[in-house]
């Protein structure tokens, strides 16, 4: 990890944070009832350094629930658990063009849960957790995840229990696998887990330490402690560079040459490997279900700190 992010990083941070705040287009996810109570105003944006300096700017500190971004984390222990090739064959790697709780993705594909981003895959991952029961299963999670941020992440019991009330359509995909064969478990349970993974309250600064990690090649630069291989850091930035960011993977890409990840409660994480990585919130997304200040802000961090990983200069 060489490449060094310049000098005058806080003051881009700053100034991406400016240039957006007063952005308001987009709305806040209300599938999932409990989001809709979330403050569109809200806006953090920071930015960790493999070297394990921290830039913050607004509203760094607030909490809000991780959501699908935790799909790269608990890919990356999993990946660590069974190796490259196991989860190759059993989770899949391919982007699906449908939206991440699309059941036809399952279907055009022969019952394939298709990619560790989408919720099939990601169900699939989590069934995948080495551990004994769902209860362990979840501990693992939480612990990695919180080795991830470099701090001890908890749940937040109010969203968990507004997405109980109302993830119908997850508990259908988890039986839809299972009766492809592709699910080694009780379904309803492992999406308890899944549903559990997605509630774990999280801040801006949470976000950037755990893609810092993920750019330091599995070290956490803050904490200085190894959470994954080298290996597995490669495999799960390739995934969220073709998967994470739902059907505007592409158009993210091309823009902004960085694998990232984003959730509907409106965080992402974007990555640059081998120098940190930015953690954004602010809840309001496009109809993709990306944070629209949260994309705004990392392409103009990309374009300012020379970040696009296709640039040759
Ligand atoms: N828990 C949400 C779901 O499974 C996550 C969605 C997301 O952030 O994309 O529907």
């Amino acid at each position: 990890s060489t490449g060094a992010l310049p000098a005058r990083l806080a003051e881009t941070v700053a100034a991406a944070y400016e240039r957006y705040a007063g952005l308001d287009e987009g709305v806040v996810a209300d599938y999932i009832p409990i989001l809709a109570e979330a403050d569109p105003a809200h806006f953090g944006l920071v930015v960790a350094q493999v070297d394990g300096a921290v830039h913050r700017a607004g509203d760094a500190g607030v909490a809000f629930s991780i959501q699908s971004i935790s799909k790269a984390f608990v890919f990356a222990l999993v990946c660590e658990a069974i190796g490259h090739e196991a989860v190759h064959e059993t989770v899949g790697v391919n982007n699906t063009g449908l939206p991440f709780n699309s059941v036809m993705a399952i279907e055009l594909n022969g019952g394939s849960p298709m990619n560790p981003m989408v919720n099939a895959g990601a169900i699939a991952t989590t069934a995948l957790v080495p551990a004994a029961t769902p209860a362990e299963q979840w501990e693992l999670v939480r612990t990695g995840l919180s080795a991830f941020a470099g701090r001890e992440l908890a749940l937040d019991g109010e969203v968990y229990r507004s997405e109980v009330e109302t993830n119908q359509r997850n508990q259908a995909i988890g039986r839809l696998l299972q009766s492809y064969g592709r699910l080694d478990a009780d379904p309803l349970a492992v999406v308890d887990v899944y549903t559990k993974q997605c509630a774990l309250s999280v801040t801006a600064e949470d976000l950037a330490v755990m893609g810092a990690t993920l750019a330091d090649g599995g070290v956490n630069p803050v904490t200085g402690a190894r959470v994954v291989s080298a290996e597995v850091c490669r495999d799960t930035l390739a995934l969220l560079a073709s998967c994470g960011m739902y059907e505007r993977s592409g158009e993210w890409l091309f823009e902004i040459g960085l694998p990232a990840k984003s959730g509907v409660a409106g965080g992402i994480v974007a990555v640059a490997p081998g120098k940190g990585a930015v953690g954004a919130y602010s809840p309001r997304l496009d109809p993709a279900g990306n944070s629209v200040r949260g994309q705004r802000a990392c392409a103009y961090l990309s374009r300012a700190l020379g970040l696009n990983l296709f640039a040759s200069t």
